[in-house]
Order: structure tokens, then C-alpha cells, then sequence
């Protein structure tokens, strides 16, 4: 029973690098990255572009490096650093050593920069922010051009020198490119290139006062780790015009070639990174690794196996124009790659005791049951059974309605690799008249057999031996957001916080085989879901589970592709 995974179907970027290289460009190399800004931990949208990335250097044979793009000293730290590191590694991927920091290239993108300079290509200018902003018009009128823009070379060099020996306060100065302020394209309008900015760099400390801006550090850097295609967001299609000036001015060799596509939006999800900043900061959710996070921490920890993302990024392929992804279909592939390989197991969430009143008191028996019910290589275990049973409360109703099956007064019901029971009576709490106690008879001949008369009994429900199961916890998720698309809505995203997301239930039981479950282990719950052993809270004797998906399959409906 193997299962058969996407293999991502080709697209525009992968038809791109065809045509390179059938025309024979980079000497037929094909290298590409993945440059995350260390400021926060990855989501599921940095796993499509990794996919990307990784995919297409494997597909060809080519190279694909890990590189942190950290130029900008505020919210980057080594704690975001490694958190990246060890999830791509959880996802799949492998950079095999081409592991590279930005920050290690600040000396030489600094001798870029006063290359420019020499060249007449660069300026210092003294504009006010503001100043700055009003210059540079708009999209219907063409910029001004600032008055520092005729500083000699002299003057420039010997300013942006002192620039980075720290004479000078944050944002005195900046180094600007010389292109065109009548651009028709924005970016082009004399973009900034450098910046004075203090404060310590998590790791070149205060060694440097200056740091590029993303314009001019990411497409130096790529020049320089030899990347062929450059693959990033829509929102940088208006920069590949100075991502290629840039490079024509600085470099004699063929250059990296950037490639937008769009990035995956989720319903119901933010993957903006402030966003997701916010949330942890505000104290939303408990931390990148919450259950309820979009970020492969979080998914992970929730139990997502990381087969299911991949499986996903290459379900949803590569497009060139932004759209928003169902998260069903996200929850479908989990849901498919633990349906094939999780074990299953009982658990009782809301439990409710049951005694059997005519079956030996101080008696045991095991029922040996399966742990994969469609592939016997799985094996089994075996689930002990005695007088008191704890099933779902939901499982026995007072006063069912029509079409209830399972326990009720009047009413037998099979228990799951057990017998059949026969409801007696019941015990109710004398103030809250709630029932917590239902007697039942059992049917010694219905050991997995059918009642000697042979009628058939309809309903079918788990249990748990009350004295051999295990006390756990188990966390039920739901969506972190109540409306399809959060992102789009106005700035005050909390709003449509789901208050409901997260319903900790303190007093379940799982069967006695899960006493010790390792964390990350995942189940299938019969009749309940898939259940992960959580990586924080678990303790030996004291299972923690989050539920990873209910077993409910809401996308095959919507993709009008249901296999039953
Ligand atoms: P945010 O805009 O949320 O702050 P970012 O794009 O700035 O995120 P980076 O760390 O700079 O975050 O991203 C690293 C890489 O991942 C970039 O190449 C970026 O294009 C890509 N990426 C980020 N978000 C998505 C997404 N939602 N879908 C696809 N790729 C993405
Ligand atoms: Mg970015």
C-alpha cells in the first residue's frame, strides 16, 4: 500500500529554465535559493516557495542554497535563525552545507556601492524622509530631482565613508542610486540603497552603523552565490527593472535572472509575518509553535506530517496570479497521509461510565484489535475489557430523536470488538440532574458474533475499560480566524479572532497502549479524528493530544471529487 504523491506538474518558471537552458545560458547550471528575512518563523507560504526552490534544483540536478537575508538589524535574531534551519530540515529538504548569511557580504556590498559612486551611478542625499517622499511624486506625476543629486564623486565618497564611520544620526543621509525621476516605474526613481541605521545586529553587532536596502543587497547577493533564477513574491515584479540595474552595473558575467510568482494566500489564515508577530506578541496564541499558527512550527506541533505540505504546495502548483487557496484542501491531504499511515487507537473525550451489571466483577478479558484496519502489516493490540466502561457521553441519550442508534433507555448497542449491551437504567446527579451512570446487561453469545436470534443491531460505539485506560488531555482546534479571508479585511484583524479556537478537554481517556506515547506521534481516534502527542505538555502517564483534523472531509465535497 504505497502512496501515490503529486509530482508537481510544470509551470511557467519550470518552462523559463527549459528555455535557458536549451538557449545554454549559465553553462547549463541551474542554482537557486531560499532567502528568508530571519524576523519570524516560517509559515506554510515559505513552504510553498521552499518547495519551489528545492523542488526545481533537484528536478534539474542544480544546487539550491539556504540564505538569510538579514540586512536589517531590527527583529532579526539567532532564535529565528534556528527555528528556520530546523524546519526546513522537518519539512524534507536539504541545502547539503550552501548555508549563507547577507550579513557576511556587508563588507563587499559595501565596495559595491562605492563602485557605483566611482562610476557616477550613486549618490548621498540629505533629504528629510519626508522630503524624500514628497520628491519622488506619484504614479500620475514624475519626481523631482533632489538637490544633493550633483554632489561631486569626491563629495559622495568622502560622505558615505563617513556615513559608515558613524559620524553622522540615523537617517541624516542616504546613499541613493542614480537612475531616473521620471520613471514611469517608482522603484526607479532614485531608490534608496543604503540607510544609517544603529542598532546591534544579531550578528555583526555594532560593527556597521550603514545596511543595504533589500534592492541592493538581494540581487548582489544572489550575483554572488552564483544563482541562476531568482525566484520570489509579485510584489517584487516593479523592482526586477533595478534588480537588473543594479547588476548591469556592477557585473561583467551573465546574471541571476529574478522570476515572480504568486504567493499562497489561505482561507481563514494570515501569513503575514507582522501579523503573525502580533499574535505571538499580544499573547493570541501561546507562541510560533501554537497548534493554531499557520507557521510549520505550528503545524508541526499540531501534528501535521510534513509529507501532507508537501503534498499540498505541489496539489496547488506554481501560478502567476494571486488567489486564495480553500483550507480544506490542506486539511484533505493531512487528512489522506494520516488516513494511509496513522495507527488507530480509543480514546473517550467526554466520558461517561457505564457498568455492566451481570458481567464478573474483578473479571478481564483482551480483544485483540487491529491498529491499521486496511493493512494487517500494522499488527495489532489488545484492549481489555471489564464490568465498568467509560463511552462518549454523546454516545447515550436520554430522549433520542428519530434516527438516534446508539444507547438509550430501552435500546442495546454494540460495542466495537466487544458485545452487545442492553440498557438497564440510569443514575442521575441529584442537583444538576445531569447522568453520570448507566447500567447495562451484556449478551455473553455477541462476542463478535451477531444475537443468537439474529437480529441486527444498528448502532456501533468505542468504549474503554474504566480501570485500564490512561487520563489525558486533548486539545480540539478550530480555524484561528472566523471569516474566509482575514487578511483582507480592515487592519484591526483581531476582530475576527475565533474566540472558539481552542477548547482544552482535561478529563479523557485514551487506551492503556498510549500510556507512554512518544511526542509526535500521531492516531487516528476511532470516530473522532487524528490526535497528535504534543511536544510541550505531554508527560509520561499524562498524555497531552492535539486533534490534527477532524476525520470529516470537507474538500472532496467541495472539489466534487468524492471517491464514495
Ligand atoms: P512577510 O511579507 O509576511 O513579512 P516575507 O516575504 O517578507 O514575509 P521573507 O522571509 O522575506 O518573508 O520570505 C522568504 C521567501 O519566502 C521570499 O522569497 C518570499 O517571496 C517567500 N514567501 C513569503 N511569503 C510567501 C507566501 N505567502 N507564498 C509564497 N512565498 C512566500
Ligand atoms: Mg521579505
Amino acid at each position: 500500500m504505497m502512496r501515490a504523491y503529486t509530482v508537481p506538474p510544470t509551470d511557467f518558471i519550470r518552462e523559463i529554465i527549459d528555455d535557458d537552458l536549451k538557449d545554454g545560458k549559465n553553462d547549463g547550471r541551474v542554482a537557486t535559493r531560499f532567502p528568508p528575512e530571519p524576523n519570524g518563523y516560517i509559515h506554510i507560504g515559505h513552504a510553498k516557495s521552499i518547495c519551489l526552490n528545492f523542488g526545481i534544483a533537484a528536478q534539474y540536478g542544480g544546487t539550491c542554497n539556504l540564505r538569510f537575508d538579514d540586512t536589517d538589524p531590527s527583529g532579526e535574531s539567532l532564535e529565528y535563525v534556528e527555528s528556520i534551519i530546523d524546519n526546513i530540515n522537518w519539512l524534507g529538504f536539504d541545502w547539503k552545507g550552501r548555508q549563507y548569511f547577507a550579513s557576511d557580504y556587508f563588507e563587499r556590498l559595501y565596495q559595491f556601492a562605492v563602485q557605483l559612486i566611482e562610476a557616477g551611478k550613486a549618490y548621498v542625499c540629505s533629504l528629510s524622509a519626508d522630503e524624500t517622499r514628497e520628491y519622488r511624486g506619484t504614479f500620475t506625476e514624475p519626481g523631482t530631482k533632489s538637490p544633493y543629486r550633483d554632489r561631486t564623486i569626491d563629495e559622495n565618497l568622502d560622505l558615505f565613508a563617513r556615513m559608515r564611520a558613524g559620524e553622522f544620526p540615523d537617517g541624516a543621509h542616504v546613499l541613493r542610486a542614480k537612475i531616473d525621476m521620471a520613471s514611469p516605474n517608482i522603484v526607479m526613481r532614485d531608490p534608496v540603497l543604503y540607510r544609517i541605521k544603529r542598532g546591534p545586529h544579531y550578528r555583526t553587532g555594532d560593527t556597521w552603523v550603514i545596511y543595504p536596502m533589500y534592492d541592493f543587497a538581494h540581487c548582489l547577493s544572489d550575483a554572488l552565490e552564483g544563482i541562476t533564477h531568482s525566484i520570489c513574491t509579485l510584489e517584487f515584479e516593479n523592482n526586477r527593472p533595478l534588480y537588473d540595474w543594479i547588476l548591469d552595473q556592477l557585473l561583467e558575467s551573465e546574471r541571476p535572472r529574478q522570476i515572480e510568482f504568486a504567493r499562497l494566500n489561505i482561507s481563514y489564515t494570515v501569513l503575514s509575518k507582522r501579523v503573525l508577530i502580533e499574535l505571538v506578541e499580544k499573547g493570541h496564541v501561546k507562541g510560533w509553535d501554537d497548534p493554531r499558527m499557520p507557521t510549520v512550527a505550528g503545524m508541526r506541533r499540531r501534528g501535521y506530517p510534513p509529507e501532507a505540505i508537501r503534498e499540498f504546495c505541489a496539489q496547488i502548483g506554481i501560478a502567476k496570479n494571486d488567489n486564495l487557496i480553500d483550507v480544506a484542501l490542506l486539511e484533505h491531504c493531512v487528512r489522506e497521509e494520516l488516513n494511509e499511515k496513522a495507527p488507530r487507537a480509543v480514546a473517550v473525550l467526554r466520558p461517561l461510565r457505564v457498568i455492566i451489571d451481570n458481567y464478573p466483577d474483578g473479571q478481564v478479558e483482551e480483544f485483540e484489535c487491529p491498529y491499521h484496519p486496511q493493512n494487517p502489516t500494522m499488527g495489532t493490540r489488545m484492549l481489555p475489557f471489564s464490568r465498568i466502561l467509560c463511552i462518549e457521553r454523546d454516545d447515550f441519550n436520554e430522549d433520542p430523536p428519530g434516527k438516534y442508534k446508539r444507547l438509550a433507555p430501552g435500546r442495546e448497542v454494540r460495542l466495537r470488538n466487544a458485545y452487545v449491551i442492553k440498557y438497564e437504567s440510569m443514575v442521575k446527579d441529584e442537583k444538576t440532574g445531569e447522568v453520570v451512570e448507566v447500567h447495562c446487561t451484556y449478551d455473553p453469545e455477541t462476542r463478535n458474533a451477531p444475537p443468537a436470534d439474529g437480529h441486527k443491531v444498528k448502532g456501533v460505539i468505542h468504549w474503554l475499560s474504566a480501570k485500564h485506560s490512561v487520563p489525558a488531555e486533548v486539545r480540539l482546534y478550530d480555524r484561528l480566524f472566523q471569516v474566509p479571508n482575514p487578511a483582507g479585511e480592515d487592519e484591526a484583524f483581531t476582530r475576527y479572532l475565533n474566540p472558539e479556537s481552542l477548547e482544552a478537554l482535561t478529563s479523557c481517556c485514551v487506551e492503556s497502549n498510549l500510556k507512554d506515547a512518544v511526542p509526535g506521534d500521531r492516531y487516528q481516534f476511532e470516530r473522532l479524528g487524528y490526535f497528535c502527542v504534543d511536544s510541550r505538555d505531554s508527560a509520561p502517564g499524562r498524555p497531552v493530544f492535539n486533534r490534527v483534523v477532524a476525520l470529516r472531509d470537507t474538500w472532496e465535497k467541495i472539489a466534487g471529487q468524492g471517491k464514495k
